[in-house]
């Protein structure tokens, strides 16, 4: 086996040694006890408590399994197959990004903003975290969700139901569409998206864990044309929100004044920049 002994205490060690090179230590200390909590059932109080008690051999391989894979960049919540958003439970895999929090903010703005709206759209919903948080909040909205991917879907549909939320999914390309109205037959009060938007001369800036495991169609622009789903979505927003309408996007936060310029140039109005925790432009939002 991979240490002296089966303690916890030797596993927790031996995972901040192993790791070292790839996380900060304070990293690796939740990784390992998101590992504990997934493998065991055990909070981080427990784990403090049972730090010299022993683990199975089958125990044991789980967290050698485990180690293996975190040891190859693998992301801690592909191991897992979930993450909390919004203090909600996600589902996830490789097929769609996984939540970021500064998404979470987006969230948390479009609930303080759109209560009392019919219906609200999210392009490009991957997890389905936007729509989902957005559904359990304000639940006399009726929320849909957009994405060019079945797998992505897949895992939206089941976080629907973890979430006992009715969200209604549907398969487009975004970028082929001519009309929303025409596929989901519907005006909106509010859309949404936070489509790709890093550009391809930034993917070295990236952690290799995002590049290797991470869905690239979610993620990566051509530097020629950064603004792609902005326009594209700015045009079909444009012709879809109701008078009155909200459009909310997340962005690359080079880009907030070229988002602005673009949604004034379709038509948009009450256009303004947000910035997230980080003190970065994150979140663009304008009024039809
Ligand atoms: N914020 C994400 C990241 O930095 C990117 C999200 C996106 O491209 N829409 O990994």
């Amino acid at each position: 086996m991979f240490v002296n002994s089966n303690s916890v205490n030797e596993i927790v060690t031996y995972y901040q040694e192993k790791l070292s090179e790839l996380y900060p230590s304070n990293e690796i200390k939740n990784i390992t006890e998101m590992m504990f909590e997934h493998f065991m059932g055990w909070d981080k109080m427990t784990l403090r408590s049972n730090s010299k008690s022993s683990l199975s051999e089958s125990e044991l391989l789980l967290f050698h399994q485990a180690l293996k894979r975190l040891s190859k960049n693998e992301p801690v919540q592909h191991i897992t197959g979930k993450v909390e958003f919004y203090s909600l439970p996600f589902k996830v895999n490789k097929h769609a990004l996984i939540p970021r929090p500064e998404t979470e903010e987006l969230v948390d703005l479009v609930i303080k903003e759109c209560i009392g709206s019919e219906t609200i759209l999210d392009i490009g919903t991957g997890t389905g975290c936007i729509p989902i948080s957005l559904k359990k909040q304000l639940k006399n909205t009726i929320v849909y969700g957009v994405d060019v991917s079945a797998d992505a879907l897949a895992i939206a549909t089941d976080n629907a139901a973890l979430n006992s939320t009715e969200v209604t999914f549907v398969k487009e390309d975004v970028l082929q569409m001519s009309s929303i109205e025409n596929s989901i037959k519907k005006e909106f009060d509010v859309i949404i998206s936070n489509p790709p938007y890093i550009t391809n001369s930034e993917k070295r800036l990236m952690n290799e864990n995002v590049l290797t495991f991470e869905p690239h169609i979610a993620l990566f622009i051509d530097d020629d044309d950064p603004l792609l789903f902005y326009d594209k979505i700015g045009h079909l927003a444009y012709d879809n929100l109701s008078s009155g309408g909200k459009l909310y996007f997340e962005i690359n936060e080079h880009y907030g004044n070229q988002t602005m310029k673009l949604l004034k140039s379709i038509g948009f109005s009450d256009i303004r920049i947000l910035k997230d925790l980080q003190n970065k432009d994150r979140i663009v939002s304008a009024i039809r």
